[in-house]
């Protein structure tokens, strides 16, 4: 019934390889990370909320994927249906290219096209992502009044009940998307011709394997790529590690004699071939400062809502939800949470900032800095900042350590790896999952997961003082 939808067609536009392996051979793709799945969560949350400013619409998504080309035509039947305004998901299909449309609106004689997204601001991807469904309506004969993204509003404060009309703002795309018709035009049937080949095309691996998304079939592309081989090195850019690859540079001996002995490229090309971790241990000293045992291990977990759960809140504000302390020097650990009811949160930031003052060094390892949250919440004076917080994370990078496993995912996880390498720590988004899952057995488990990290990044710091 149609051999593109929006997926694929990104997936074309990142490399048709990853296109045609997704329709032909679906079962060689990797394993979603759990990482990944928390943020689709996030976006169907949005999703659903966004509804309900056209509340009372008509849901057209499928109960099962034979079931679209009957959608479609209901959808098409419904424009012409007096008493259907609005549609959820409504289907349509044109040059082999199916497109579920988040929310379209009767405006007068025509309709009002609406993609939802759940960030804060606009990407090239989502005035693609538009563009498409443009094309499709536009294919479709559908008037169209307005082709629109509708996001979420960075300066929303939750005051009361969720102000829907206030949540969101709009952005309309339709000017870019008529400048697109013709660019997508031709990429729909260069796509369609690429799905028809008896044999996958033949594309070497490159930076596309990793940009925009990473790809769901580096598990495939990549098996003959050695564990040790020069392209997971970072400290040349990609662009140059492909360049030389693809031109036949493959093993790390050739690698190595184009570059200079004493880089840094070359120091990971040892750490990789030898199955060890690299780090300028001058620039660590420098950067740790003074030693002292009075240190405090924080694994502070927070929560990134799209809409605001908390009054005075804004999208995306953080909720601290717990933390866990642990005391360097008697090994005791302190903990708290507020999972079954945010509104505490108040009294987990007392405990938190009395805690912290006994502490003459405050380790912790975070993807995002947390400083800012720390002083906006009070939780640390301005003036502590930058003598008694570190942050582990970018003490490591900025000490150029390197394994095996950071080029991609630079997390504790892959660190403790590559320090002891025969052992293993989950990924830090478990928890995150957990602490905020419905299921309280899941939400038990959160403090167990925390301390053992915490335990684990205490190792890491010491093991990295030694
Ligand atoms: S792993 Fe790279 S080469 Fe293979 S399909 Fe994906 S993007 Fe294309």
């Amino acid at each position: 019934m149609h051999i593109l939808s929006k997926s694929t067609y990104i997936k074309g536009e990142q490399c048709p390889k990853a296109l045609y392996m997704y329709k032909k051979h679906p079962y060689l793709r990797d394993k979603l990370s759990i990482e990944q799945r928390a943020k689709f969560k996030r976006g169907t949350d949005v999703g659903v909320l966004a509804r309900s400013y056209f509340s009372g619409g008509v849901n057209m998504t499928p109960t099962n994927p034979n079931l679209f080309g009957k959608m479609f035509e209901q959808t098409m039947q419904n424009l012409n249906d007096p008493n259907i305004n609005v549609m959820y998901e409504a289907i349509f299909i044109y040059n082999d290219t199916l497109i579920m449309l988040d929310i379209l609106v009767r405006d007068g004689d025509k309709w009002r096209a609406i993609e939802v997204k759940s960030s804060l601001s606009l990407s090239e991807t989502y005035y693609k992502d538009a563009a498409l469904q443009y094309y499709v309506l536009n294919g479709c004969n559908v008037p169209i009044s307005d082709m629109q993204l509708m996001y979420v509003n960075e300066n929303y404060v939750k005051n009361g009940e969720i102000d829907i009309n206030n949540l969101f703002v709009f952005k309309s795309v339709k000017e870019y998307a008529e400048e697109q018709l013709d660019v997508i035009d031709k990429k729909v049937n260069e796509f369609k011709d690429i799905v028809n080949l008896s044999n996958a095309p033949r594309i070497n691996i490159g930076t596309q394997c990793f940009t925009p998304y990473k790809c769901d079939f580096v598990g495939h592309c990549w098996k003959k790529v050695e564990k040790d081989c020069f392209l997971h090195t970072n400290a040349l850019n990609d662009k140059e590690l492909f360049s030389l690859y693809n031109s036949g540079v493959q093993d790390n001996r050739s690698f190595k004699k184009l570059l200079d002995p004493f880089s840094l490229e070359t120091d990971q090309v040892d750490a990789l071939e030898q199955n060890i971790f690299y780090i300028n241990y001058k620039k660590f000293y420098d950067l740790i400062g003074k030693k002292t045992d009075s240190i405090a291990f924080l694994n502070l977990l927070f929560y990134r809502p799209a809409v605001p759960i908390l009054d005075g809140h804004k999208p995306y504000q953080e909720i601290i939800l717990a933390f866990s302390i642990l005391s360097n020097e008697t090994g005791e650990t302190i903990e708290w949470n507020c999972f079954d009811d945010y509104s505490k949160m108040e009294d987990g930031l007392k405990i938190l900032t009395e805690e912290l003052k006994r502490y003459e060094k405050i380790v912790y390892f975070s993807p995002q800095n947390i400083n800012l949250m720390m002083q906006r919440y009070h939780i640390i004076e301005s003036k502590d900042v930058l003598f008694k917080i570190i942050n582990l994370k970018d003490i490591l990078k900025n000490s150029d350590f390197f394994n095996n496993k950071t080029k991609y995912d630079f997390s504790l996880k892959t660190i403790y790896e590559g320090l002891f390498p025969s052992e293993s720590l989950f990924e830090h988004s478990r928890i995150i999952l957990n602490a905020t899952s419905d299921n309280e057995l899941e939400r038990i488990l959160v403090n167990q997961d925390m301390e053992d990290e915490n335990k684990c990044l205490q190792k890491a710091y010491k093991y990295l003082l030694k």
